[in-house]
């Protein structure tokens, strides 16, 4: 058994983060990596996959984007040699390849059961990442056997599914990414599109997430909220790292057949709620919602930026009638591709801090459990709480807690 102040549980780039603040405090402690460092940016992102925020935007305590395209959008393969990086520049602590089984209370610390052996720690903080277990409703075991099923983070690229079409069931940022590509390639592909909030990439000469941060929207904190309960569970933004917008209209535009929500499964039959209409329509009260935004911050600001005509799309016919049946050996849909969001598993996890549906019930990243905190969770404290430019203002705020003292900002290397 080895002894330690303080576990960190996962090196991704909330537990990095945290790690920077604790090894510029000189406190004993140890992230525990089923993987390696950035996993899920390894293992869990398509072969295209760039980043939504842009480089600028790609910074974390004592380190940041330091290439020649500020204005530019990651791909995966940099993103994880950043990460890579980061932890290299402090030496940051990673024991990789151990997973943690099992963590619990005990004598008045807590024990942490790995893949390799045990911990005793005086706290232990949890950072395990949000999107962690993709979601997928009960009656896709129902489909029929010969439709290969996946999730977005198991899909690479479009020559690697079988022939035939693709239905995609999620129409947030991973469902219509991997929609415009798979269309892009010359696929039939289908989308269930339900709730979702498409952005426009740039607005008023502006990229998106300038105007967001500019206008203080991702520093947000949640006591700021009519209904903090609230806070993290709607859809996220729907953008691409691309300069062409991404919606609906857009993929339509690429060949993508929207549905309507996908309301159940069995054998070759598939059917879709009638809701098509009140998604998209949703979707574009949104879009002129930010637009507005935008405007009266400019007003209020005086800003000397180009106003830029908003230019309202019509209905179109599509939206109007989608079937709500569809059969897949008819339509030859050889291949369904879940985008249908994320659950968190804290069953490994024993002490009472968590809701009836299994999320942390938490302050700050602080639960009632005396040492036990959580870090990288959506819309945690701030609305970017699990953005890479988000996560270390809550990693600041837990080191301090954890170390007691003030804290110095690490140097940007
Ligand atoms: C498809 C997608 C695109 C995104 N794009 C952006 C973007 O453009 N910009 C942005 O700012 N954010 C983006 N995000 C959000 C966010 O930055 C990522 O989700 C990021 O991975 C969160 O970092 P994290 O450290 O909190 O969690 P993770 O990166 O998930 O890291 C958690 C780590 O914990 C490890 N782990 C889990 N369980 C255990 C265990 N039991 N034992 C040991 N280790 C364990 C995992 O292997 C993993 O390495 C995106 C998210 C997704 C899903």
């Amino acid at each position: 058994m080895e002894k330690v102040e303080t576990v960190v549980i996962g090196a991704g780039q909330a537990g990095l983060a945290l790690s920077r603040y604790l090894t510029a405090a000189e406190h004993e402690h140890v992230l525990l990596e089923q993987g390696q460092v950035a996993q899920r940016w390894r293992s869990e992102r398509w072969d295209s996959f760039r980043l939504l925020t842009p480089n600028w935007q790609t910074r974390l305590p004592g380190h940041r984007y330091r290439g020649p395209a500020p204005e530019g959008f990651m791909r995966r393969d940099a993103v994880v040699r950043f990460f890579d990086e980061y932890a290299q520049s402090f030496s940051a602590p990673v024991m990789t390849d151990v997973r943690v089984r099992r963590v619990a209370p005990y004598a008045g610390r807590w024990r942490v059961w790995t893949s390799r052996g045990t911990y005793d720690a005086a706290r232990v903080v949890v950072a395990t990442g949000h999107y962690a277990a993709p979601r997928r409703p009960a009656f896709a075991d129902r489909l029929a056997s010969g439709v290969h099923q996946l999730f977005t983070r198991d899909y690479r690229s479009p020559d690697r599914l079988p022939d035939g079409a693709a239905l995609v069931v999620g129409a947030g940022p991973s469902g219509q990414q991997v929609a415009s590509e798979l269309a892009r390639s010359g696929r039939r592909v289908f989308l269930a599109v339900g709730r979702h909030r498409p952005l426009p990439r740039r607005y008023r000469e502006q990229d998106v997430y300038w105007w967001l941060d500019r206008m203080g929207l991702l520093t947000r904190t949640i006591d700021t909220l009519e209904n903090p309960h609230l806070a993290g569970t709607g859809p996220s933004a729907v953008l691409s790292g691309e300069p062409e917008d991404l919606d609906l209209r857009h993929l339509v535009g690429h060949g993508v057949v929207p549905l309507g929500h996908l309301r159940d499964a069995d054998g070759t039959s598939l059917s879709f709620a009638d809701d098509l209409l009140s998604s998209l329509v949703a979707a574009d009260r949104h879009t002129a919602g930010f637009r507005t935004r935008v405007d009266d911050y400019v007003e209020r600001a005086g800003l000397r930026v180009q106003p830029q005509d908003p230019a309202e799309a019509p209905i179109p016919a599509w939206a109007l009638g989608a079937p709500t049946v569809v059969n897949t050996s008819r339509e030859r849909i050889a291949t369904v591709i879940w985008a249908a969001g994320y659950r968190r598993d804290y069953s490994w996890i024993a002490a009472p801090v968590f809701t009836p549906s299994g999320e942390p019930i938490q302050r700050r990243g602080i639960t009632r459990a005396p040492g036990l905190m959580f870090l990288g969770l959506r819309f945690m404290y701030r609305r970017n709480s699990n953005f890479i430019d988000g996560v270390g203002a809550d990693a600041a705020y837990l080191a301090r807690r954890i170390t007691g003292s003030e804290l110095v900002e690490p140097a940007v290397a």
